[in-house]
């Protein structure tokens, strides 16, 4: 069993379920859509164990005609859990040969050999896997599960399960499917940390197909967020102030004290937005219990807080699609503090910082060939290497070097600070510094931040002070007023407010 397949189809049951239950999964019990859903399981079950009366059997009963006519009442009960309507024909042959038949229905539910018991029904009433195995399930449901075998192995063959299901009613093959579901119960619980029934299990691998075909990706969202028809404007512009908000995730009412937007307009604009799209991706209509539709859980996931709002969290494969379209909120506050709060990216900006000083350190300076201009367009996103202190993105030493030549080898924030002259070149020694911190290149996803553009000459002092100094900000105010233009130009659109922010 491949886990990592596994996982996925746990996660894509999860989103699934979420979307038509409108709240979190936190289990089969008590959630409504899959009460609603799979709930029948278990009370056709209780029925036909009322039907059975196992207790009232004898072995003596057998050939009297009373077990076949319990068993007759409990198959009525069968619902779904057999494809075939062929009642009339199961009932020929019992009533063909009930004492026969009775003999093999007493081994089924009072022998004590379920192997034996299996292969004698097999013989007896053909090799009719599901009228079998819904047989064994009403016997005991903590042990034994209904089949349906060309669904069953379709949904392996998703889970990466290879098992022969379909024209192959044997003992074997039917050990060998309950023990397979037996396995995912348990990965199951260890996934999602919590308990399940056998049943439960066999629900989730019954709708995981299903739930495969809700699954709605990064590139359906693309498309779905560029068809004016489904998304609007004013659309797009609620998702976009819900991707703002820390983990992309914020109730109504507090959305309408930040925006002044009313909680109302936002129920309705998301109602009817995630109406259309399920539309068009031909979604089952999604009701709620009071019978009306439920829009917003195509679009948000979604739970109630213990003041009883109720908040609202953007689904990952939304978010990025968004991300992708509208690369200007990856710079939003949640995310530049992310990456600020994450000491180690910090430690590691300050080390490949140092690294391209002492590059700098032992090359030739070809100062004839003088850097005047920046680029002024957007270039290619660096490499992502691994180095000894994690991944990092690649820094070109020439566009340090550029940018010192550029700068005169003065320090750019204030040209009359003191320096001295290298000892490989006769020229200052200043060094060379990412005013917008490579540590956020992920934030801009269409442009490089190793570029000359956003490198600044500083001398030692102020250098040391902009990393680990107070009154830092005033040094990078001037160099952000510098450059803005030209960090625009190569498509790096950033405000003070922003790039301050990434120093704290
Ligand atoms: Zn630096
Ligand atoms: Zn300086």
């Amino acid at each position: 069993m491949d886990k990592l397949i596994l996982h996925n189809c746990f996660y894509l049951f999860q989103s699934f379920v979420e979307m038509y239950s409108g709240g979190r999964f936190n289990g089969f019990e008590g959630n409504y859509f899959l009460e609603r859903e799979e709930g029948y399981k278990s009370k056709v079950f209780t029925e036909a164990q009322k039907c059975l009366n196992l207790s009232s059997w004898h072995k003596e009963s057998i050939g009297t005609g009373y077990i076949s006519e319990c068993f007759k009442n409990a198959y009525k009960k069968k619902g779904n859990l057999i494809y075939y309507q062929d009642g009339g024909r199961t009932e020929k042959r019992i009533n063909g040969n009930i004492k026969e038949a009775e003999a093999v229905l007493y081994d089924i539910y009072l022998g004590d050999n379920d192997a034996i018991a299996f292969e004698k029904a097999v013989s007896f009433f053909g090799a009719k896997y599901d009228l079998i195995a819904y047989m064994f399930f009403i016997k005991n449901k903590d042990t034994y599960l209904p089949i349906a075998p060309q669904r069953f192995e379709d949904a392996f063959e998703t889970l990466g399960i290879d098992i022969k299901l379909q024209y192959n009613c044997s003992w074997n093959s039917y050990s060998a499917y309950l023990s397979i579901i037996t396995e995912i119960k348990e990965e199951f619980e260890k996934y999602f940390s919590l308990e399940i029934s056998l049943l439960d299990a066999h629900s989730f691998v019954w709708m995981v197909n299903e739930a495969k075909k809700h699954h709605i990706t990064k590139e359906i969202w693309l498309e779905i967020l560029q068809n004016d028809s489904l998304l609007k404007q004013n659309d797009i512009d609620i998702l976009k102030s819900f991707y703002n908000a820390p983990n992309h995730t914020s109730t109504c009412s507090s959305m309408e004290e930040k925006t002044g937007i009313p909680v109302a307009v936002y129920n309705l604009a998301v109602g009817k937005a995630g109406n259309r799209i399920a539309k068009h991706l031909n979604f089952k209509t999604n009701y709620r219990e009071n019978g009306k539709t439920r829009g917003w859980s195509v679009l948000f996931r979604g739970q109630y807080l213990q003041d009883n709002h109720f908040e609202w969290e953007i689904k990952p494969e939304l978010a990025e699609a968004l991300e992708q379209l509208h690369p200007e909120l990856l710079l939003n506050q949640g995310n530049i503090e992310r990456i600020t709060k994450n000491a180690e990216i910090i430690a590691n900006e300050y080390e490949a910082d140092n690294e391209v000083e002492r590059e700098i350190s032992t090359v030739k300076f070809v100062t004839q060939s003088e850097f005047k201009q920046f680029v002024g367009v957007p270039r290619e996103k660096p490499e992502l290497v691994e180095t000894k202190h994690g991944k990092r993105y690649k820094r070109e030493k020439q566009r340090a070097l550029n940018a010192l030549n550029r700068a005169g080898y003065l320090c750019e924030y204030n040209k009359e600070h003191p320096t001295f002259l290298r000892k490989n070149a006769n020229v200052n020694y200043t060094e060379s510094h990412h005013l917008v911190p490579m540590a956020f290149q992920d934030c801009f996803p269409n442009a490089t931040l190793d570029t000359e553009s956003n490198i600044v000459s500083l001398c030692s002092n102020c250098h040391n002070q902009i990393h680990y100094g107070q009154g830092a900000e005033i040094i990078i105010t001037e160099l952000y007023n510098q450059r803005k233009d030209a960090l625009k130009s190569e498509g790096i659109d950033i405000s003070l407010e922003q790039l301050l922010t990434m120093y704290k």
